[in-house]
């Protein structure tokens, strides 16, 4: 068959404008119904192709210069790609030289066309001719595109062919203008729907800004309605004129007219049209209606207002002139607090200062009242006796000056502090005379309250102290003094006690070692006395000496016992205590002293029944009296028996006194004091060591208890011996 002759195909399918109805009716749904372009085409190619099934179409878009692949669903996908995108020319294959021509192509054998020189691609595929057709704009005549048709064969067309070709691309052409338009259609309706919803979105805002507003705006006025709704002191707003324009629920409840009858003439001249004195005040004159005009604000103000019904109250007022933002004025804002209780209080509070200013003026010392803040108001007559300083130096802080520099600072901490507290005040302060000379002064200060525990007033009183004061340091420097001797006695106490131990220690050493020696001494004694005896010689003339010796020997032995007895009892103090009977141990006395007893005619009576026996050391209760018994004995009188009394009786709580009394010699009044010392003797008739009652003084002293003596020289002598606590000792074996 010729490559010229027409298609079977063609001659076979006569109603080519049917099937092209159909296939644009279906392509103008499917876009109607948003299928997307490249569906609709394929859709279009795939039912050409399939009413001419030797064919093969291809639909290409033009995009500035280059051709893109819009559909060729039964071209090999490999061939489309490599073809998209091709830059149109006057030699750019079929498609392009058509889109660059904007003139059909027909390609009869793609092998040896030259326009197909540089795609020979396409026969890579089979692709052997191809025709094709640009697809030009309805309104411009613009190049959209080319619509393409392929052969597996090299083939030249038909008349019908070319009809087939036009059509085709004409109905590509009206597929891709409704897609276009359909596409800016649906990108128009994109472009509605974002500015419709930024535009709700702006509409909204506006719509919450508006009502935050409003609420701002409403709780604002809420809060203004509420403040001066539930105002205390009563709220009025004057226009420029004079006339009110707003009054808070305190304000209708004070002068007792609504709004709306406040509203009907000046305020002034329903409210504030008499002064105090009762005389008419003009508006021109009061400061409230002065302020807006001449601009200044009104504070504290006390005045008197008028209620509805005639009566009057007094007030204090403040008023504020407020302007428009161009500074025009525009009304008074006054806020008004009745202070009828306060005038009361404040009256009432005058008269009981006055009542006691009265009582303070008759005060014998320095009286004065205080303000609350500390201000000196008033003093008293003696004050000025006093400082000689004139009334005007006194009151205010000025007095102050009257004070000694070095308690000023003192003096206004502890009085800044008792203002603040309220706490009472109290300082001893040095205040000068009119002499110049200070004298301390006592100052105390107390505030006086209201029932709310305010403070209304300060009373206080300044005392003149300079003597006890005086009195006080001397005394604060006389106890110094005695405390320091009382430190240096204790010193000296210290040091006495410890060259008391060091004499103990030297008695007992120098007695301990002189014991053997007198031993010694003794026996060689005897001894010379026996070898003169042996020797046979006349011993008769040193007879007197060797006795003199030996006597010396004894007394000196004696010295040393004593003095160990001593030294003994310093070691002794906290000897094991017992109880002990008095009676058992004179017993024991009367029997160990048997023949002096007897010799003497010595008769030795107790009277023990109040306490027979005491909780004390055994040893040293015998030591004492044996001391004293003995004693008795010894000093007894030439002419008369001795006759010792020992007795017992209770002091205090567990005391108990030992009296041993005698009928003997008696002691001088001036030896009395002496005869407790070491190696004291007063009596010389008889032997003795002195030192017996230096041991019982010794031992009673260190038990805590007393020894005192009472003597008449020819009587006799009575020792006493106070033992504290004896009683309930605890008793140890
Ligand atoms: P001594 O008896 O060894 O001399 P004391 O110390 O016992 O030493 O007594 C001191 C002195 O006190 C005695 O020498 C004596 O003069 C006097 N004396 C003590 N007791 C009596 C007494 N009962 N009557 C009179 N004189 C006394």
């Amino acid at each position: 068959m010729s490559s010229t002759d027409p298609s079977p195909e063609f001659l076979c399918k006569p109603n080519v404008a049917a099937i092209f109805n159909t296939a644009q009716q279906q392509a103008r749904k499917k876009l109607m119904r948003g299928t997307s372009l490249e569906e609709v085409m394929d859709t279009l190619v795939l039912s050409l192709e399939k009413a001419y099934p030797s064919i093969f179409s291809s639909v290409l878009l033009l995009n500035k210069d280059t051709l893109s692949h819009l559909s060729a669903p039964s071209l090999p996908e490999a061939y489309s790609k490599a073809i998209d995108g091709t830059r149109i020319g006057p030699s750019a294959g079929s498609c392009g030289t058509a889109a660059f021509t904007g003139e059909r192509v027909i390609v009869k054998s793609i092998a040896t066309d030259p326009k197909w020189a540089n795609f020979q691609v396409a026969l890579e595929h089979g692709l052997m001719a191809c025709w094709s057709q640009p697809i030009l704009s309805s309104t411009d005549e613009r190049v959209l595109g080319t619509f393409a048709i392929y052969y597996k064969t090299e083939k030249t067309p038909s008349e019908e062919e070319i009809l087939l070709l036009e059509l085709a691309a004409n109905l590509a052409g009206t597929a891709i203008e409704w897609g276009m338009v359909l596409k800016d259609r649906h990108d128009l309706e994109e472009e509605l729907k974002e500015s419709n919803a930024a535009l709700q979105a702006l509409n909204s805002d506006l719509e919450n800004r508006i009502q935050a507003h409003t609420q701002e705006l409403e709780d604002q006025n809420y809060l203004t309605k509420t403040i001066t709704d539930n105002a205390t002191g009563a709220l009025f707003m004057m226009d420029a004129t004079g006339y009110c324009t707003f009054m808070n629920p305190a304000a209708v409840e004070m002068v007792g007219y609504t709004f709306e009858e406040i509203r009907t003439k000046q305020l002034h001249y329903l409210i504030h049209h008499h002064r105090p004195d009762g005389s008419h005040y003009p508006l021109e004159e009061c400061p409230l209606d002065r302020a807006l005009p001449q601009n200044f604000d009104v504070r504290a103000h006390e005045d008197l207002f008028f209620r509805k019904d005639g009566t009057s109250f007094p007030v204090s007022c403040a008023a504020s002139p407020i302007f428009d933002e161009n500074g025009v004025p525009v009304s008074t804002v006054i806020e008004v607090r009745d202070i009828t209780e306060e005038k009361k209080n404040r009256q009432e509070l005058m008269e009981t200062v006055a009542q006691m200013q009265t009582l303070l003026a008759a005060m014998p010392q320095i009286a004065f009242t205080a303000t609350v803040e500390g201000e000196l108001d008033y003093v008293n007559g003696h004050w000025r006796e006093y400082t000689g300083l004139p009334k005007a130096a006194v009151l205010g802080e000025q007095w102050i000056g009257a004070l000694h520099p070095e308690d000023k600072d003192r003096f206004a901490a502890t009085w800044a502090n008792s203002v603040q507290t309220g706490q009472d005040y109290k300082i001893e302060i040095r205040v000068r005379q009119w002499t110049g000379e200070y004298r301390w002064y006592l100052t105390r200060a107390v505030p006086l309250r209201n029932e709310n525990g305010e403070i209304l007033k300060w009373f206080g009183t300044a005392t003149d102290i300079h003597e006890q004061k005086l009195l006080i340091d001397r005394l604060a420097a006389t106890q110094q003094e005695l405390q320091s001797m009382n430190d240096e006695l204790t010193q000296k106490n210290k040091d006495l006690k410890r060259t008391n131990v060091d004499l103990d220690n030297f008695v007992y050493t120098a007695s301990h070692d002189l014991k053997s020696p007198i031993a010694n001494l003794q026996g060689l004694v005897k001894a010379l006395q026996e070898e003169l005896h042996d020797l046979g010689t006349q011993t008769e003339p040193v007879e007197p000496l060797l006795l003199m010796i030996d006597k010396a020997i004894v007394r000196f032995k004696n010295t040393i016992d004593e003095l160990t007895e001593i030294s003994k009892i310093q070691k002794q103090v906290e000897t094991g205590q017992e109880m002990v009977n008095l009676e058992d141990l004179i017993e024991e006395f009367r029997v160990v002293n048997a023949e002096l007893i007897c010799s003497s005619k010595a008769t030795i009576t107790t009277q023990v029944a109040a306490a027979p026996a005491i909780c004390f050391s055994n040893k040293n209760l015998r030591s004492v009296l044996y001391n004293l018994l003995s004693n008795s004995i010894k000093y007894r009188h030439p002419n008369r028996e001795p006759v010792i009394n020992v007795s017992t009786d209770t002091f205090g709580n567990n005391g108990i006194v030992i009296t041993i009394e005698d009928n003997g010699l008696g002691i001088e009044e001036r030896h009395l004091s002496q005869i407790f010392g070491m190696f004291k003797r007063v009596h010389q008739h008889v032997e003795g060591s002195g030192v017996g009652l230096y041991i019982v003084k010794r031992i009673v002293e260190n038990a805590g208890g007393e020894i005192t003596v009472e003597s008449k020289v020819e009587e006799g002598t009575r020792f006493e011996i106070r033992l504290h606590n004896v009683a309930l000792c605890e008793i140890t074996r």
